[in-house]
């Protein structure tokens, strides 16, 4: 499912990898495949357009000084406004305290509407909740006889009049029997056509008015692409629509169509429909389809979690102490603090100012072990060891390790080079990577 949006989307970031912040230039090319894969993924040009322009105005400009991988940071946007788009999250049938709860399901011909009656019946049920279903389509010969064999297979009552032509006073019966009853939630299952047309959109306008429905979902065939989002436009004009359902996202839809329908409608998407079953029926959540979307849940994990690490304020101050010269053995300890557990340190060099090519080196556990020793020596520091540490002689070399338990050569080794490194990373605080690497080969 997805598969091209995400191949798009994976090349338009590989073609990002390296560039140290996103500016118009290096973010150009990867955005025109993000675009281009979304439109290929049959979700409107309108919808894109809007898409794309919040995504830029988000980018543009971010600095990603601290990370080699700028492209993690474009795709945490764009997995971030893909959320956006996608929510907020409702999949609440918000039934009343008293009275049953109408709830009327429209759509196309086929697009799953008696089938989401039987899904939505199991929800209920599984609640404790107790329904009724309403067989209202006299559209398609065969409806009500499947509604019939859903209310059997999940003991649900079913309602229909099989002589009465007319669906508003079948549905305006079956409420009232649904009262009588005691059922907390009648389910009206629609009749749809083929195409739109204006007999059924004055159909449904007339059970809308007549009947009162408390809820108006409207279900849509995730595999038709581009004529769902027709669809749920016209729908959407005739109706007010509370909400969209859309169905038989089990097979290889083109999922771009559901930003689309949420674009056109306005209305939370539900629920999605993955599979035949009664029980395939999922909540929705926009985090799950985005990560769907990118196929790259943990790339946008990963920058997550390296962002908890290092808060902006810190990476500001530790990148201004650099560019100074005033960052000292003190400060080069906090920042080993953070990386020395194991599986972090990889994540967290990559980053760190001019260490990214540390980064394989730095995820095993000997090294974790090589930075605990570290951070052990510069604790057994003064602070004006960690600050001047060219007053460390020998005899305080040997005190040092004593206190940390190690070998005099690695506080030597340590201080070596630290005083290489100083004046490196001054020179590279607040350059771009492509400024770094040249200046590593210089
Ligand atoms: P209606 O005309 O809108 O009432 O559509 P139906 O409920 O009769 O569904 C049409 C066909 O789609 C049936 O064969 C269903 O089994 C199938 N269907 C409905 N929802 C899903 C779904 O989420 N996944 C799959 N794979 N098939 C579905």
């Amino acid at each position: 499912m997805f598969e091209n949006l995400s191949e798009g989307l994976q090349s338009a970031f590989k073609s990002l990898s390296g560039k140290g912040k996103l500016t118009e230039g290096n973010m150009r090319d990867g955005l025109e495949i993000v675009q281009k894969s979304l439109l290929e993924a049959d979700v409107s040009y309108p919808v894109v357009q809007d898409f794309m322009a919040h995504v830029s105005e988000k980018a543009l400009g971010k600095r990603v000084l601290l990370s080699l991988r700028p492209h993690e940071e474009l795709v945490q946007i764009v997995n971030d406004e893909l959320i956006n788009i996608l929510g907020p999250v409702d999949s609440s049938l918000h039934l009343k305290s008293e009275g049953p709860t109408i709830i009327m399901l429209c759509g196309l011909q086929g697009s799953g509407k008696t089938t989401t009656c039987g899904k939505l019946s199991q929800l209920l049920k599984e609640e404790g909740i107790k329904p009724m279903l309403v067989a209202a389509d006299l559209q398609r010969p065969a409806a009500i006889e499947q509604l019939h064999v859903i209310g059997k297979q999940l003991d649900v009552p079913v309602y229909s009049e099989p002589d009465n032509k007319n669906p508003v006073k079948v549905c305006q019966n079956g409420v009232a029997k649904a009262k009588a009853e005691g059922a907390r939630v009648v389910i009206l299952d629609t009749a749809g056509r083929l195409a739109i047309d204006e007999e059924l959109m004055a159909e449904l306008q007339k059970i809308d008015k007549k009947v009162g429905p408390d809820q108006v979902y409207l279900v849509v065939d995730g595999m038709t692409g581009q004529d769902a989002v027709n669809s749920a436009g016209a729908f959407n004009e005739s109706l007010e629509l509370n909400g969209v359902i859309m169905t038989k996202l089990d097979g290889d839809a083109r999922g771009g169509a559901l930003l689309s329908v949420k674009h056109v409608t306005g209305v939370p998407i539900k629920f999605i429909g993955t599979g035949e079953h009664f029980d395939a029926l999922e909540p929705f959540r926009p985090e799950g389809m985005a990560s769907r979307i990118l196929q790259m849940g943990d790339i946008v994990q990963a920058a997550r979690e390296a962002h908890r690490i290092v808060d902006e304020a810190e990476r500001e101050e530790l990148e201004a102490k650099m560019a100074s010269g005033d960052f000292t053995l003190d400060d080069f300890k906090k920042m080993m603090e953070k990386v020395a557990k194991p599986g972090l340190m990889g994540k967290m060099m990559g980053l760190m100012p001019g260490m990214g090519q540390f980064k394989d080196a730095m995820e095993s556990e000997e090294a974790a072990g090589g930075i605990r020793q570290t951070i052990g020596a510069i604790n057994s520091m003064t602070m004006a060891e960690r600050k001047n540490p060219k007053v460390i002689d020998a005899q305080r070399r040997t005190r040092i390790a004593q206190g940390a338990g190690v070998q005099t050569p690695v506080v030597s080794q340590l201080i070596k080079q630290f005083e290489v490194m100083k004046p490196l990373m001054a020179g590279m605080a607040g350059k771009g990577v492509g400024d770094r690497m040249a200046m590593m080969k210089q």
